[in-house]
């Protein structure tokens, strides 16, 4: 659900600005009756208009979402895979209809960064490292990836995890070339954190990804990496971040939230760990660049947002998804998050190619601005 604090502004279930990006991002026909007629009337005479053009071109079969596609070259798409942890372990057919999805649609809904907020597997396993890897990898040379290491994926002992992960074994940074200008992880050969400088329309996006429960070492890296890229607007992907209840982890200011990464490490974990909380008040407070925090892990009905709004003025729009408690793991839904480079706008919806379904309601179709 989304929530806002202090001097915060959402917009919850706002329709898109203009007409074409509404257009594209009609659903699918058996889904248009479902549509809240509030998200129609206020857009005027004009654009129903349009928007009826659109659905008779559509039944015609000559392909609105194609015509509406070269009317809005300045728009680009991130795709963000909440957690798959149950897809790999129990579901493979799903991610693997995420990504044929994916690299099917990516021309057409001009698909810039696939970014994976984490527990890509359930356990640090071999046999479900492959499931995830076998279906990721038919993404390699045809999206870019960013990849986020979530709780699941490191190694366990008892009730605690460590920095162990066979995360690097199965997969690696995307290299320098095409839309990617620049890449780079903290550690050599370990891409827990990391990140890609990303040409795309309206100019370039630096895209990060931080460890689950970062480490101070980490946190100081990304923090000049930020530096480096200060004139460059910047999204940060992190496991875990906010709760369900759209409040940031604090261990200190609410001790009693179930999920947050410090409950994961034993005392005294090397290197610390940083909550929400503390991700914010180090690293997203400080960096006026930053726009947006993506993140998983919260359970729950697995939405949640805030936008903060930093004392300069400039303001951070941060969001969750998790759907893995949900049927089927999860059942295969992603975020599709489309930039308007000229409006400034990022209109977000939900979308599962597994079952050709889209989610409608205001925690999971919404417009921000950046
Ligand atoms: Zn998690």
């Amino acid at each position: 659900m989304a929530k806002s604090i202090g001097r915060t502004e959402t917009r919850p279930g706002a329709p898109p600005a203009k007409w074409p990006v509404l257009c594209y991002w009609l659903p699918p026909l058996h889904d248009i009756e479902a549509q809240p007629v509030r998200n129609w009337t206020t857009l005027g005479s004009g654009v129903w208009f349009v928007v009826t053009v659109c659905v008779a071109a559509a039944l015609v079969g000559t392909g609105c979402n194609a015509a509406v596609a070269k009317t809005d070259e300045a728009s680009f798409t991130l795709v963000v895979l909440p957690d798959t942890q149950y897809y790999a372990r129990q579901y493979p057919d799903i991610l693997a209809a995420q990504v044929d999805w994916i690299a099917r649609e990516r021309n057409r809904a001009g698909i810039a960064l696939v970014a994976h907020e984490g527990d890509i597997v359930d356990a640090d396993d071999p046999a479900q490292w492959q499931r995830a890897a076998s279906s990721l990898h038919g993404l390699d040379g045809v999206v870019p990836v960013l990849l986020s290491a979530g709780n699941h994926d490191y190694r366990r002992e008892g009730r605690h995890i460590d920095r162990e992960t066979s995360i690097n074994q199965y997969f690696w940074p995307t290299p320098v070339g095409g839309t990617v200008e620049d890449t780079g992880t903290f550690e050599p050969g370990r891409l827990e954190n990391s990140y890609l400088l990303l040409s795309a329309p309206g100019g370039p996006w630096l895209v990060v990804s931080l460890e689950f429960g970062p480490r101070d070492a980490a946190l100081a890296w990304a923090e000049a990496l930020l530096d480096r890229y200060s004139g460059v607007p910047a999204i940060l992907v992190t496991h875990a971040y906010l709760d369900a209840d759209g409040s940031r982890y604090d261990h200190v200011g609410h001790p009693g939230q179930l999920w947050n990464p410090h409950r994961y490490f034993a005392a005294g974990a090397p290197g610390g760990v940083n909550d929400g909380q503390e991700i914010w008040d180090k690293l997203v407070s400080r960096h006026d660049n930053l726009r947006f925090v993506l993140c998983g892990h919260a359970l729950d009905d697995g939405t949640g947002r805030l936008t903060s709004r930093r004392p300069d003025g400039t303001v951070v729009q941060e969001i969750l998804a998790n759907f893995q408690t949900a049927a089927l793991g999860g059942g295969g839904y992603l975020r599709l998050m489309r930039f308007s480079p000229a409006r400034r706008t990022v209109a977000v919806q939900t979308y599962s190619p597994y079952l050709d379904r889209w989610k409608r309601d205001p925690d999971n179709e919404f417009t921000v601005r950046y």
